[in-house]
């Protein structure tokens, strides 16, 4: 297994960075970044991404495909208890804060 990936990002090659510049003088290219794996990154979609931008360009062009992987065909619930609501004031104005709890009992 190697220790690297190289982005995943479907444009990486043609974004105009410095640290992609590989090459002699002469014939130089713009290169996908190269990936280590480390303990931040790893099992993560860091591992495949350079960036933020190209994990969304990997998406925008794969997205169908990867749902593909798993659809949802329904939506889920989680039961919880009927929300509390708290209601503060700091001498300037009130707020609400709302108590959502998960109920253990109920199936899910
Ligand atoms: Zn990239």
């Amino acid at each position: 297994m190697s220790d690297f990936n190289w982005c995943h990002g479907p444009e990486c090659h043609t974004k105009h960075t410095v640290d992609r510049v590989r090459g002699v003088k002469g014939s130089k290219v713009l290169r996908t970044r190269k990936i280590k794996s480390n303990k931040w990154n790893t099992n993560t979609q860091w591992e495949f991404f350079c960036s933020n931008h190209c994990q969304n360009d990997f998406w925008n062009k794969h997205a169908r495909d990867i749902i593909a992987i798993a659809p949802r065909t329904d939506c889920l619930e989680t039961p919880i208890h009927d929300p509390q609501k708290t209601t503060h004031n700091n001498g300037y104005y009130n707020w609400n804060d709302w108590d959502i709890t998960v109920d253990e009992t109920r199936q899910r």
